[in-house]
């Protein structure tokens, strides 16, 4: 154990502050579900530490047509979630129990492959980041908060506030593919979204993760549904450029070769629930 000071700050000024004085040498933690194995187990060796709890992020508030969630709300707190349901879902396949409770669904954005799996649902939603910072408030879409492995838009003397995300009515669906039913890393997990227009597609979001460095939404498997109806001919086309678009990687998971070819069978999966009876409302 390396940590020789814990800072606790009791609000997100003097969080700043703190992330200023001590710049990347301070580690901030908020539900602590990554971070602190990797102090545990010697891989990571901060000297500081600044954990989030107090500084009054973990609230959820509508805006208008949007819903406000604070970084620090914790992924238990998603998942009944009634006004974005396919956010709610995801958050139900994430971890177990336990680590819900702790877990933050801003720790999510930050979790390495094969985790994020609420961070990819945040990507079918097309949610916004609002990362604070001496300068203020910015808000950047999620779509462009990832630039590589490990790495995001958000500079050293920021913190992720909140993740704001569209209350839009349509269909949704989201599949996670594991080694075992429940509290598994993923394989690949797949979370679309739709506006409909009668039964064609619209405004389509096809979110991947599991399957490149970070979420990643499949332009091809998107372009192969958009303004079309869901018939098993368009699905198994936009289940083959899902597989094209896909970035994998081999881990103890699974490998680069099997995780593309499960891309393509949970893109097909996760159109034909969009296209079911039960989301027609029949
Ligand atoms: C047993 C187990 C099973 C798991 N299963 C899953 C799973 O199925 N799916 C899945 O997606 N994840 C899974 N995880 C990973 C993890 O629990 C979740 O991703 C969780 O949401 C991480 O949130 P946290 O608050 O604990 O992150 P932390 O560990 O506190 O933080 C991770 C990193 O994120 C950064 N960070 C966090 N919050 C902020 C902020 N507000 N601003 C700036 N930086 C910030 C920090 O740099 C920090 O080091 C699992 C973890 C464990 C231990």
């Amino acid at each position: 154990m390396t940590v020789s000071t814990y800072f606790q700050p009791d609000s997100l000024p003097e969080a700043l502050a703190l992330l200023g004085e001590h710049g990347p040498d301070l580690l901030v933690i908020a539900g602590g579900t990554v971070a602190m194995p990797l102090i545990n187990e010697g891989i990571s060796l901060p000297a500081k530490v600044m954990g989030l709890r107090r500084v009054g992020l973990g609230g959820i508030e509508q805006r208008g047509d949007r819903l406000a969630i604070g970084a620090m709300a914790t992924l238990t707190a998603l998942t009944t979630l009634q006004e974005v349901p396919l956010l709610a879902e995801a958050a139900r396949h994430t971890a177990s129990w336990a680590v819900r409770n702790m877990g933050t669904v801003g720790g999510n954005l930050f979790t390495p492959p094969p985790g994020g799996d609420v961070a990819t649902a945040l990507l079918a939603l097309d949610a916004q980041v609002e990362l604070v910072g001496p300068a203020g408030a910015r808000l950047l879409p999620l779509s462009g908060f990832w630039t590589g492995f490990m790495t995001t838009a958000a500079g050293p003397d920021e913190l992720v506030a909140r993740i704001v995300v569209p209350v839009a009515p349509g269909r949704h669906a989201f599949v996670k593919l594991g080694r075992k039913a429940a509290n598994t890393p993923a394989v690949v997990t797949v979370a679309v979204r739709a506006a409909m227009d009668g039964e064609a597609v619209r405004d389509v979001r096809i979110a991947l993760g599991a399957a490149g460095p970070h979420p990643l939404r499949s332009a091809g498997a998107e372009a192969a549904v958009e303004g079309r109806a869901l018939t098993p001919e368009v699905i198994a086309s936009a289940a083959g450029a899902a597989a094209e678009d896909a970035q994998p990687f081999s881990d103890q998971v699974a490998s680069t070769w099997y995780r593309r070819r499960m891309v393509g069978v949970m893109v097909g999966r996760a159109l034909a629930q969009l296209a079911s009876a039960e989301q027609r409302g029949a």
